[in-house]
C-alpha cells in the first residue's frame, strides 16, 4: 500500500476547479454539518477531512454548524465532544461556531413567505395518517383534506402553531409540492413540527421546530456556501434542497454534491447503532477503545495523522464500499513504526530463575528506536530473575522454535545468551518458574565459540518490573457486515477485549496516554487515559506488529 498517494483527485476536486476556472465562484465554502445526538466516528473523519481539506486546498473557508434542528436528542455535551475531536482531528472551523438555531428567525420568515406564495399549508393529519397519504413508490400519493386551506388560514394556523396553542402532533407544516412526485420526499414533505422541548441553544423560546430539509439549504445559502457535500442517501433530498432555494429570496445559491459513505469491515458507523452498543452495555461508552468514534480511536492510541492519511487514501467516490480494518490499520501502523519508542513488557508471565548468576542489579542499554539513533538509549535494569513471555518457552521439542527450549539457546534482547535447564510445575501442571544458565561472554556479543543462536527473546527484570493491566482487543463485531444484520447485536464479538495481567519496564512508570509504544515484539500499545493513574497502569493495545488477520484469513 502506497502512503504517499494523499489527497487522491476526486470528482468534487474535478467539480470545484471547474467552478474557480470558470468563474462561478471566486471563494470556495464548505461546511461540516453535524448534528449534535453523538459522537463523532470514522466516517465523519472522512467528511471532516474532505469538507476542512477543500478549504485549505483552494484557500477557501470551512464552516463549522451544528445542525440543531431536533432538540429531543442534542446536548451540549454531544456539542463539546464534536468541537474537541475536530480540534484533535488538526481542523480549524471558520470564524464562530454556527448552529442552525441561529437562523431560526429567518427560517420563519422564510416559511411564512412559502405559505404567502400558497406553497405551504397547516395540515392537521396525523403522522400516521400522512404517512398512509403519502403513497408508496407504486401508488401516487392522496392530497390531505387541509391542503386546500386560504393562506389567510394557514398564516393564522401556523401562527397559533408557533404560539403553543395545538398540542405536540396535531399539526404540522407542509411544503404544498406534488402528492404525485416520483420522488418521495417531493410528496408535501412537513417543514416543521411541533415540540414542547427546551432547545440547548435558546431554551424554551421556540415550540415549533424546523425539519432537517428546510434548515439545511436555507442555512447553507445564509452562510453563502458554495458547495455543500453531503453523503448519497440525501441524493433524492437534492430536489426538496433545490425546490425551496428556488422558491425562497436568498442571495445566493449553494449547490449539492453527494458522496458514498465510510463503511468498515466488522464495525458500524451509525450514531443510532453506537448508541445501542453502549445502552445495552456492550462498550463502555462513546470512547471505547473499540468503537470506532473519533473519541474511542484516540484512546486507544490512534493519533490524528493516521486517521487522515487513511481518509485521503480510501478517497471520495460515488460507490458503495466496505473499507477492510487492516487499511486502517495499515496507517496507524506506519506512522508509529516510525515514532514509537521500543520498550520491554511481558504480557503473559512466567518467572525465569538464571542459576549460575548471582543476586545482582545490572544496568543494560537498549536503544529507543531501531533506526534513529537521534531517539536515544535508556538503562534497563537486569537481574538473576526475569519475567518471559510464557508464549516464548516450549516444553516439546520443535524443530522449528526459535524460542526457548530445555537444552536450547536464546539471546535475551539487550542481554545475555540464556539456557533452559529445568522447570517447575504449579499443581495445575502450568510451569512456574523455569531455570536457566547464562554464558556470561555474551552481553550484547555473539558466543566467542562460533555458537549460533537465532532466538532472541524479551523479559522485563521481576525486581523491577511495574505490574501493568494490559488490555488487548479484537475487532468488535464476528461478521465483515453487521449492519446488514436485523439483530446486528448478535454478532458482537464476546471475545473483543482481553484483560492480561503483565509486567512492564520501569521506564514506563509515567506513560502518557499521548505517547505510543511498541512493546517489542508484541505491538503497538498506549497508556489509558481514563484507566492509567500512579497506582495503575493501565495499556491498551492499539495494533499489532504485522496484519496477522489478514494472514489467518488466506491460511483458512
Ligand atoms: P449517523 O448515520 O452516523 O448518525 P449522520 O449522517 O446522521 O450519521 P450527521 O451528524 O448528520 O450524522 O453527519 C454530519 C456529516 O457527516 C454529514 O454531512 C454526513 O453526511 C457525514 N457523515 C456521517 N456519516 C458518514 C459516513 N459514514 N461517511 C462519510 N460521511 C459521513
Ligand atoms: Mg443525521
Amino acid at each position: 500500500m502506497n502512503k504517499t498517494n494523499i489527497h487522491k483527485k476526486n470528482f468534487i476536486y474535478q467539480i470545484i476547479e471547474n467552478d474557480l476556472i470558470n468563474g462561478k465562484h471566486v471563494l470556495i465554502r464548505t461546511r461540516f454539518p453535524p448534528e449534535p445526538n453523538g459522537y463523532l466516528h470514522i466516517g465523519h473523519a472522512k467528511s471532516i477531512c474532505l469538507n476542512f481539506g477543500i478549504a485549505n486546498k483552494y484557500k477557501g473557508r470551512c464552516n463549522l454548524r451544528f445542525d440543531d434542528t431536533n432538540p429531543v436528542k442534542e446536548n451540549i455535551d454531544y456539542i463539546n465532544s464534536i468541537k474537541k475531536d475536530i480540534e484533535w482531528l488538526g481542523f480549524k472551523w471558520c470564524g464562530d461556531i454556527r448552529y442552525s438555531s441561529d437562523y431560526f428567525d429567518i427560517l420563519y420568515k422564510h416559511a411564512i413567505d412559502l405559505i404567502k406564495k400558497g406553497l405551504a399549508y397547516v395540515d392537521e393529519l396525523t403522522s400516521e395518517e400522512i404517512r398512509k397519504y403519502r403513497g408508496t413508490l407504486k401508488q401516487h400519493g392522496r392530497d390531505s383534506p387541509y391542503r386546500k386551506r386560504s393562506v389567510k388560514d394557514n398564516l393564522l394556523l401556523f401562527h397559533k402553531m408557533r404560539a403553543g396553542e395545538f398540542k405536540e402532533g396535531k399539526a404540522c407544516l407542509r411544503a404544498k409540492i406534488d402528492m404525485a412526485s416520483s420522488f418521495m420526499i417531493m410528496r408535501d414533505p412537513v417543514l416543521y413540527r411541533i415540540k414542547f422541548v427546551k432547545h440547548h441553544q435558546l431554551g424554551n423560546k421556540w415550540c415549533i421546530y424546523p425539519m432537517y430539509d428546510f434548515a439545511h439549504c436555507i442555512s447553507d445559502a445564509i452562510e453563502g456556501i458554495t458547495h455543500s457535500l453531503c453523503t448519497l442517501e440525501f441524493l433524492n433530498n437534492k430536489h426538496l434542497y433545490n425546490w425551496i432555494l428556488d422558491n425562497i429570496k436568498i442571495d445566493s445559491r449553494p449547490s449539492q454534491y453527494e458522496f458514498s459513505r465510510l463503511n468498515i469491515e466488522y464495525s458500524v458507523l451509525s450514531k443510532r447503532k453506537l448508541n445501542k452498543l453502549i445502552f445495552e452495555n456492550y462498550v463502555t461508552g462513546w470512547d471505547d477503545p473499540r468503537m470506532l468514534t473519533i473519541s474511542g480511536l484516540r484512546r486507544r492510541g490512534y493519533t490524528s495523522s493516521s486517521i487522515r492519511n487513511f481518509c485521503y487514501h480510501i478517497g471520495v467516490t460515488k460507490q458503495d464500499s466496505n473499507i477492510k480494518l487492516s487499511t486502517l490499520e495499515f496507517y496507524i501502523r506506519s506512522d508509529l513504526n516510525e515514532s514509537a519508542f521500543r520498550v520491554m513488557a511481558v504480557i503473559n508471565p512466567v518467572l525465569l530463575v538464571i542459576e549460575n548468576m548471582a543476586d545482582c542489579e545490572k544496568i543494560l542499554i537498549a536503544k529507543n528506536h531501531p533506526n534513529k539513533p537521534e531517539l536515544g538509549i535508556r538503562n534497563i535494569p537486569f537481574s538473576n530473575k526475569i519475567y518471559i513471555d510464557r508464549a516464548d518457552f516450549s516444553e516439546s521439542e520443535c524443530l522449528e522454535y526459535y524460542r526457548l527450549m530445555i537444552g536450547k539457546e536464546v539471546r535475551l534482547r539487550y542481554s545475555y545468551i540464556i539456557k533452559a535447564e529445568h522447570i517447575e510445575k504449579d499443581e495445575k501442571g502450568d510451569v512456574k518458574i523455569i531455570y536457566c544458565s547464562y554464558d556470561p561472554d555474551t552481553l550484547n556479543k555473539n558466543p566467542v565459540d562460533g555458537r549460533r543462536v537465532k532466538g532472541v527473546i524479551h523479559w522485563v527484570s521481576k525486581l523491577h518490573a511495574l505490574p501493568a493491566e494490559i488490555r488487548l482487543y479484537d475487532r468488535l463485531f464476528t461478521v465483515p457486515n453487521p449492519d446488514i444484520n436485523k439483530d446486528f447485536l448478535s454478532t458482537v464479538n464476546k471475545k473483543s477485549l482481553v484483560i492480561c495481567n503483565g509486567f512492564v519496564e520501569p521506564s514506563l512508570c509515567n506513560a502518557k496516554s499521548e505517547t505510543p509504544y511498541q512493546f517489542e515484539r508484541e505491538g503497538y500499545f498506549c497508556a489509558d487515559s481514563c484507566l492509567s493513574n500512579k497506582n495503575n497502569l493501565v495499556f491498551n493495545k492499539i495494533v499489532g506488529l504485522r496484519d496477522t488477520w489478514s494472514k489467518i484469513k488466506k491460511n483458512k
